[in-house]
């Protein structure tokens, strides 16, 4: 899941900077033939404890140095998963395993770049971290905008199924928006509304830009508001300034705003007031249905990006058991091999971010998985694809570009299913399912959960959109069927007391850390049973002819049944 996602991606060029090698790190069709040896692991057709350690002490291992993207450690790690693939008989989508990511960082150079607003007259130049932090997603060294008039767009939503239109009657083009964050059901906690408490996709940072530029805006500003952000202003100033890395995009970005950024709350409560406007009072009035946008009459915008730009490229890791009668058809299984890498600047001596947890046990549960399926009597009617992607850390970059360049049709995947940080954690009598009431994958998954004496439950802070920030919701919005579930709280010895003090110290003490390492005490038995669990939900899929949908009124449903629908 990602968070703090930059650190990895400046130590993984100033690695490479380090090394005083300028030409980006690209991936090599050699890479085939030098596959590793999977290190004479024995393992055995079951999903077992003891093959997933295996795999989980060799990635997580200082050897693979934290996993970062576009890194030799990078390197060593797709080379250990397709090693893998190639052991378990998987074959490659197409001539590689390897399905290159092209990667662009951008660096604003905050010297020389501006942003400031006009009021009557009146210039105000926003201070970079204390009044806001903006960005540009066009990969070129130098845009600029002038005089760009404001406009207040509430929660800047577009949803039909809502009969919501936060830019009814307004022509943005070339203006500025300005937007709330989360949604409208937060707002209100009106479950029929936005899914109440439970945070929307329109509710993310990435959907409101997303939106704005289907309206032709110049810029798009989010004000910042620790609650409905779901984190400080202290995680915006970190996480949006220095280097971005990101996908290159075909069209280099030009189909985003051209400027992008987060607002302070106070900054933003002073240009509001010098447009003679209560932010407070239109707060409100945002949340209620049929809310109208408001010119910021008297004030414009103007900004000028100076920005550095350096190219890299990564690749996901892909491979596919092919199905007996319906090969075209895709059952999917998804982790993420990225993780943090080194960080020279890290406090302490262990500069070695492993990843252990976070995500080596995602990597291993779904070669874990395979080798069950490879290994059957009876082969799968449908396709197994497993995709290792890369980037997750850096913005769920590696399954956007899945979800952008499918290697397979979208509409041939039946389901998928994303795993994302299984704690070792001992024996739960439930199963947390990340973004609850989703999709019939769920019926699936609890047919499975009681087959082993286990029960479902949603995720405890749904306000935090957990749902969004992990690679399933780049398929997800795509209409691709996606199940994102994990180990449960509710432990067979010591109950939801102890599940809960378990994962409030990874949580603490390891998440995102180099304290997130293997530990050859672990007892995997809990881990092995959630992986048979998620084995046995796409088991169902692959040995079978149905069609799992999102449910009725799901904000992916629609997507699904056009994209079913298309040629
Ligand atoms: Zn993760």
């Amino acid at each position: 899941m990602n968070t703090i996602k930059w650190i990895a991606a400046a130590s993984a060029f100033s690695l490479l900077a380090a090394c005083g090698e300028e030409t980006p790190q690209t991936v090599t069709a050699t890479e085939e033939s030098e596959a590793v040896e999977t290190s004479g692991q024995s393992s055995v057709p079951e999903i077992t404890g003891d093959d997933l350690a295996g795999i989980i002490s060799t990635l997580a291992s200082d050897e693979f140095e934290g996993r970062a993207p576009a890194t030799p450690g990078g390197e060593k790690t797709r080379n250990y998963i397709a090693a893998h693939y190639k052991r378990l008989g998987l074959e490659p989508v197409g001539d590689s395993y390897f399905h290159k990511v092209p990667l662009v960082e951008a660096t604003l150079d905050t010297e020389t770049s501006s942003f400031s607003v006009t009021a009557n007259g009146d210039i105000h130049t926003l201070e970079y971290k204390k009044d806001i932090v903006f960005w540009t997603k066009h990969v070129e060294e130098e845009v600029s905008f002038n005089d760009s008039e404001m406009v207040f767009v509430g929660y800047g939503i577009v949803a039909p199924e809502y009969a919501w239109n936060d830019y009814e009657g307004v022509d943005v083009e070339g203006k500025t928006v300005v937007i709330l964050v989360n949604d409208p059901g937060y707002a209100t906690q009106d479950p029929d509304l936005f899914n109440g408490n439970a945070m929307t996709y329109y509710g993310r940072w990435t959907y409101k830009y997303e939106e704005a530029a289907r309206r032709g805006a110049a810029a798009a500003l989010v004000i910042h508001d620790t609650a409905p952000a779901a984190y400080g202003w202290g995680v915006v100033e970190g996480s949006w300034s220095g280097p971005q890395i990101d996908l290159e995009s075909s069209d280099g970005g030009a189909g985003r705003v051209k400027a992008e950024g987060w607002l302070s709350n106070d900054a933003a409560h002073a240009v509001f007031v010098s447009a003679g406007l209560d932010l407070d009072a239109l707060q409100d009035q945002a949340k209620a249905p049929g809310f109208k946008p408001v010119a910021m009459t008297g004030l414009t915008a103007t900004a000028h990006l100076n920005t550095a730009i350096r190219r890299s490229e990564d690749a996901n890791v892909a491979g596919v058991l092919r199905g007996s009668e319906a090969p075209d058809e895709y059952v999917l299984f998804m982790a993420h091999w990225d993780h943090l890498g080194v960080n020279p600047t890290e406090a302490g001596d262990d500069k070695i971010f492993n990843g252990a947890v976070d995500n080596a046990t995602g990597v291993a549960a779904i070669i874990e998985i395979a080798e069950r399926f490879a290994t059957n009597e009876e082969r799968p009617r449908r396709s197994v694809l497993l995709v290792a992607v890369t980037g997750e850390e850096s913005g769920l970059l590696g399954s956007a570009y899945f979800g952008e360049e499918p290697i397979v049709p979208l509409k041939n995947i039946v389901g998928g299913v994303n795993i994302d940080a299984i704690l070792p954690s001992p024996p739960a009598k439930d199963i947390i399912v990340v973004g609850y009431g989703a999709s019939e994958l769920e019926d699936i998954l609890d047919e499975a959960a009681v087959h082993h004496d286990r029960y479902l439950r949603p995720d405890a802070e749904p306000e935090k959109g957990y749902f969004y920030r992990s690679d399933h919701i780049s398929l997800a919005k795509k209409g691709v069927p996606m199940l994102y579930a994990d180990s449960g709280i509710d432990f067979r010895v010591g109950g939801e007391e102890a599940g809960r003090a378990y994962s409030e110290d990874y949580v603490v003490n390891r998440y995102h850390n180099p304290a997130d390492e293997f530990d050859d005490s672990w007892e995997l038995e809990g881990m092995e049973d959630t992986v048979r669990v998620l084995y046995e939900v796409g088991e169902a899929m692959a040995y079978s002819d149905a069609w799992p949908n999102w449910y009725e009124g799901n904000e992916f449903r629609a997507l699904r049944d056009a994209q079913r629908d298309s040629n």
